[in-house]
């Protein structure tokens, strides 16, 4: 079933800059939990590969470059 545009946003608010981190992959777990693993993790310590969410600020954070 598709979201709408409010549960869009509450979502994002709940995850935090990794919604929208060039270093993230948004994973599905088969009784639909969904995580984010910070890929930045598998190479520097300092970046948990499951962060706590929100996260808010993040030395790592690249943000998705979008095409218009
Ligand atoms: S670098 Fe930071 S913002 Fe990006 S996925 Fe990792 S923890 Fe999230």
């Amino acid at each position: 079933m598709p979201i709408t545009k409010r549960q869009e946003q509450e979502q994002s608010a709940n995850v935090g800059l990794c919604q929208s981190c060039a270093h993230s992959r948004k994973i599905t777990s088969a009784h639909d939990s969904v995580f984010y693993l910070c890929q930045l993790g598998f190479t520097d310590p300092a970046f948990p590969k499951y962060p706590r969410l929100p996260v808010l600020t993040c030395a790592g954070f690249t943000p998705v470059l979008t095409q218009c």
